[in-house]
């Protein structure tokens, strides 16, 4: 784990990476490039993706790897055995796309109504299958073992728990895993930058609905109503006053209400009023304030006008939490593979969630952003993740290849020489 023994030249080869990783993801390139475009073309949305999963293991076809197909999703858990005992490292690319349009204009853009590689998961994909051939190339001299989970589902199915459930981990009590490393490319972040930090890196996910019941009557008589549309706005506010009051600004907390819904005419007070959003957290405790504190509010503000109000809160993904000297660990790597000026420790975390969350519940491990934004883009103007515009750049999938495979190298002992 010395930074120094990563980053001195010596421990770069003559072409100045270390390991020469980035020369062996060169030659992986063109065959990466491949398959992101053809998943591109080809989306799937969800844990079922069977198209997406013959796709990867023809391009798996011939390593010597263990394969596990998974049965209740198409997730693929692929294990390479080094021919030297070791540690067991994990690498995760998730492999599903979202439910959207594609307005990018490429010429390799889906092919699918309304479904889109948005949010740069088929790059994720052609990365960890390139970093597969190359430390499968290096099995003779392996001291340990990669297991190379591709899930699907990450966009809000949960793929991950659904492969931990699979019996992801059970790889034997020999060599547990005792490490996890993932890549999250992002469109916006300027092409082969590398960005983490330790602890919370992505926020818990939780939605909220509330259904607030009074009586209905003539638009023009409210005193014979209950009227719910005034008591669901009072709702609303109240719950910015909650967060803003309760929470703690350095243990923050997000919730956003996206949704009302009620009312049929101009004069007519409806009986209901449905208010739905989402609520963001970085700590188990701050998730926790917030969902009780969004059942007092809205039970106080319905009981003080006598309504009666539902207060349902689904829980979704929790809090990705990178292992601090893990995350350090992981930076050092970073900076090996892609210099000091192109890693940097984020000064704060995403507010979006990911379902790699459950893997670091359970394994040290850290997960790092890696920009994809085109050359010459401005970053206030590239199209995000999840925009219908978001393009992402090939050429830096080398680095996130290289640096899947640095991971697991270093993981496992190997100098990256
Ligand atoms: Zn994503």
């Amino acid at each position: 784990m010395s930074k120094t023994a990563l980053t001195t030249d010596a421990a770069r080869d003559a072409h100045g990476n270390p390991g020469g990783l980035l020369e062996q993801a060169n030659d992986v390139f063109d065959s990466i490039v491949d398959l992101r475009r053809d998943l591109h073309r080809h989306p799937e949305i969800g844990n079922h993706l069977p198209r997406t999963r013959e796709r990867v293991l023809e391009a798996l076809e011939g390593l010597p790897l263990d394969l596990t197909l998974h049965e209740t999703t198409s997730g693929i858990a692929a294990m390479l055995t080094g021919d030297k005992p070791g540690p067991t490292m994990l690498l995760r690319a998730d492999m599903d796309a979202l439910p959207m349009p594609e307005d990018t204009g490429l010429d390799f853009s889906s092919t699918v109504d309304n479904t889109m590689h948005a949010c740069g998961h088929d790059t994720h994909t052609a990365m960890l299958v390139g970093a597969a051939r190359i430390l499968a190339a290096r099995k003779s001299d392996l001291p340990g073992r990669v297991l190379f989970m591709f899930q699907p589902g990450e966009e809000g199915w949960n793929g991950a728990t659904e492969m931990l459930n699979e019996g992801l981990l059970e790889v034997g009590t020999e060599s547990p895993v005792t490490g996890a490393f993932a890549i999250h490319a992002a469109s916006n972040i300027p092409g082969g930058f590398l960005g983490l930090k330790p602890g919370p890196l992505m926020a818990s996910s939780d939605s909220m609905e509330i259904v607030v019941t009074g009586r209905g009557g003539h638009g023009s008589a409210p005193h014979f109503t209950i009227d719910p549309v005034p008591i669901a706005c009072e709702i609303v506010q109240a719950l910015q006053t909650m967060v803003t009051r309760r929470i703690d600004v350095f243990d923050p907390g997000v919730v956003t209400v996206t949704q009302i819904h009620t009312g049929t005419a101009s004069n007519v007070i409806p009986e209901t009023a449905w208010i739905n959003g989402t609520i963001r957290a970085l700590s188990e405790k701050t998730r926790r304030r917030i969902h009780d504190g969004i059942r007092r509010v809205a039970e106080g503000v319905a009981a003080a006008h006598e309504a009666s109000v539902e207060v349902t809160v689904k829980l979704g993904y929790d809090v990705t939490v990178n292992d601090a000297d893990y995350a350090m660990f992981t930076a050092d790597v970073a900076t090996a593979i892609a210099g000091d000026r192109n890693v940097r420790i984020m000064d704060n975390p995403v507010m979006g969630a990911e379902d790699f969350s459950y893997v670091l519940n359970r394994v040290q491990g850290a997960m790092t952003f890696l920009g994809l934004m085109p050359g010459g883009m401005d970053i206030m103007k590239a199209a995000p993740n999840h925009s219908n515009r978001a393009v992402y750049e090939e050429t830096q999938m080398r680095r996130g290849t290289a640096l899947y495979a640095a991971m697991a190298l270093r993981h496992l002992g190997v100098p990256l020489t």
